[in-house]
């Protein structure tokens, strides 16, 4: 029998932290739907893609190949083969990837490729719409939300950390920009499924967040 954990919620709120954890607590797969979004904007950036002309994406969807390998532990993010996990994570593409993510035809792929991953694992996935479009029966939903300074503070933080050159207004104005797009795209919103277990971890710490989200876990098994 294989479980599948869902997990929406706000950009940086603290999602992909919850998900990671519960995946290595309960011997899960990770999948970051999120860094699929990126990976594709990558590749349009790249390549030109002119978003706005549909048979250009649907010919570049046909060229994406998108994969996950852990390298040092760490789950990454392969394009065409090559790894992109550092690349994703830029401004640039933080500055693109909601556009490119409110396309219809990318988001059929990708919610393949997301159905496809989970068919013969228990897996922990973590983005916008799991728990409301691509895994609408999901064993157990969470929906993770936390103070917009807060996460902006959270988020400066961990590109800082990871030798990005960044200001806290970029940050702040680059969440706000993607969460004004993803809860109001037409195709798949972001928002709460019915069935949604609310985590608010503003004050709380990754192990208390933790902690909460197994305890849940613990109760439907
Ligand atoms: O999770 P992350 O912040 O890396 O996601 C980047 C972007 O990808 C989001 O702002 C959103 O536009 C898009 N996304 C989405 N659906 C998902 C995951 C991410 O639309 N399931």
């Amino acid at each position: 029998m294989t479980m599948t954990i869902a997990i929406d919620g706000y950009s940086s709120c603290g999602k992909s932290t919850l998900a990671k954890a519960l995946a290595k607590k309960l011997s899960f797969a990770y999948v970051d739907s999120g860094a699929m979004y990126r990976a594709v904007t990558h590749y349009f950036l790249r390549h030109d893609v002119d978003i706005n002309n549909d048979i250009e994406v649907i010919n570049a969807l046909e060229k994406v190949k998108i994969d996950f390998v852990i390298i040092d532990g760490k789950n990454t993010c392969l394009l065409n083969g090559e790894n992109v996990e550092f690349d994703i994570r830029s401004m640039r593409i933080s500055n693109n990837v909601s556009e490119v993510a409110a396309i219809g035809t990318v988001r059929e792929k990708l919610v393949g490729l997301q159905r496809s991953i989970a068919s013969s694992k228990s897996i922990v996935m973590d983005g916008r719409d799991i728990g409301t479009v691509v895994f609408p029966d999901a064993d157990i939903k969470f929906f993770v939300t936390a103070d917009r300074k807060i996460r902006t503070k959270r988020r400066y933080q961990e590109l800082i950390a990871a030798g990005k050159d960044v200001t806290m207004r970029e940050v702040q104005q680059n969440l706000d920009h993607r969460d004004h797009i993803d809860t109001t795209r037409e195709i798949s919103p972001l928002r709460k499924a019915e069935d949604a277990i609310e985590i608010d971890n503003t004050y709380l710490t990754r192990e208390e967040q933790l902690t909460l989200a197994l305890k849940f876990i613990e109760e439907i098994k």
